[in-house]
């Protein structure tokens, strides 16, 4: 493909942003995010555990300002604050409206009430001995509206602050009980409650719950006009189905060729008025929309005929799609690139591609993932390594700051 070689000297003094890691998973490398190359770290929070670090971090590190020539070296994060789909079982949602005040006062389940809440969202008719051992091991189930009002402060207090990370997952199970005998090797240097290298149970939470947790969560974020970061595995179907939902009755007015050609026969040959209203939802006096404004899709795995529902011009959100070497390319940073993830970059519209590292730990092995898939996209695009990055740079400051005027 020719292109840039890893010999070309890489502009990192131009600006690049990760739209997408987990620093706060590994505390002992937190130190270093000031300096490292990557000039911006969206840290996603994604469990009971994570969100008060991250918190924490933007208290420190956390971006002040759109403006980026008034960040100082140590403003180097946008923190984002969210509930992961695979950690959606250990919620219960009241519905609202059932009127039984007491639903809503039921607090953090334990004992029987623990069980009945496991065995519904494993959807399992009855249960064994052994299933009922480890539900009473897992975490005490905790009412999601208590963490979607937590969140709203946290949102309130950091005005640039956005959702994330939240969506679908199908493909998960859910991971024995954490003890003694489900810990990995270097556990001890994470934060608790991660998934990763735990052994499994058979036990799958039930989608249409976790497509209710994700769906209160994009809920509050339009009404804070925040942009998301979403996580979707195996179920890109169900997942743009969910966002349509929201954004339903509110498509933005498409018109025909026919249409189109009419008018410019007639009086209107100027077919950017098709762009009005684009920023209906940028003036805060106003009823915000019930869809939020901006979303990511991250380290999105599904086929561009997926994709391409999102990218309809009659969607009302801003699409935007981003890439890690971790997970889009099962982290072979020294091999070439696979063709199918060729064929789909080339697909996708210049403003909405992003770029991720999706990491737990901050530090050189982020910026060199960083580094890796920024080259990848620029060779695959043809775009030379400083256009590109002005590029992808400019797409995550509209992501997460919006279009002009559009935060609160
Ligand atoms: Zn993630």
């Amino acid at each position: 493909m020719g292109g840039n070689t890893h010999e070309e000297p890489f502009p990192w003094h131009l600006g690049v942003y990760d739209a997408h890691c987990h620093p706060t998973d590994t505390m002992s490398a937190l130190p270093s995010i000031s300096s490292m190359k990557t000039r911006v770290l969206t840290v996603m929070a994604t469990r009971s555990q994570d969100q008060e670090l991250v918190a924490s971090i933007a208290e420190t590190h956390g971006i002040k300002s759109p403006k980026l020539e008034q960040w100082s070296r140590e403003e180097c994060i946008v923190p984002c604050f969210g509930w992961h789909p695979w950690f959606a079982h250990q919620m219960y949602v009241t519905t609202e409206g059932a009127g039984d005040e007491k639903e809503q006062e039921k607090g953090i389940l334990e004992g029987e009430a623990k069980v009945e809440h496991y065995r519904k969202i494993f959807k399992r008719e009855t249960i064994k001995d052994e299933d009922r051992r480890t539900f009473l091991a897992l975490p005490n189930p905790a009412p999601f509206s208590a963490f979607l009002a937590q969140t709203r402060t946290y949102l309130e207090k950091y005005p640039l602050a956005l959702i994330g990370e939240i969506g679908l997952d199908r493909g998960i199970r859910i991971p024995e009980p954490e003890g003694p005998t489900n810990f990995r090797q270097g556990d001890e240097n994470m934060t608790p409650g991660s998934r990763e290298g735990k052994k499994l149970t058979a036990f799958k939470p039930d989608p249409q719950h976790q497509k209710l947790i994700f769906k209160m969560q994009m809920q509050l974020a339009a009404e804070m006009g925040r942009a998301v970061s979403i996580h979707g595995v195996q179920a890109h179907g169900m997942l743009f189905d969910a966002v349509k939902e929201l954004f339903e009755g509110h498509e933005k007015k498409v018109l025909s060729k026919k249409e189109r050609k009419k008018l410019a026969q007639e009086h209107n040959p100027d077919p950017s008025h098709e762009e009005e209203g684009r920023n209906e939802n940028g003036n805060s006096n106003q009823r915000r929309p019930p869809y939020p404004p901006r979303i990511c899709l991250h380290s999105y795995s599904g086929d561009f005929s997926n994709l391409s529902r999102y990218l309809q011009p009659s969607v009302p959100i801003d699409i935007f799609v981003s890439f890690s070497t971790a997970i889009n390319l099962s982290d072979a940073l020294e091999s070439d690139t696979p063709q199918n993830f060729i064929d789909l970059i080339k697909k996708i519209p210049d403003q909405c591609l992003l770029v991720e590292s999706d990491l737990h730990v901050a530090g050189e092995d982020m910026d060199r993932r960083m580094e890796d898939i920024v080259r990848r996209i620029c060779t695959i695009r043809g775009w030379g390594l400083d256009e590109g990055v002005r590029i992808l740079g400019e797409n995550w400051r509209t992501f997460v700051f919006g279009h002009e005027g559009s935060i609160r």
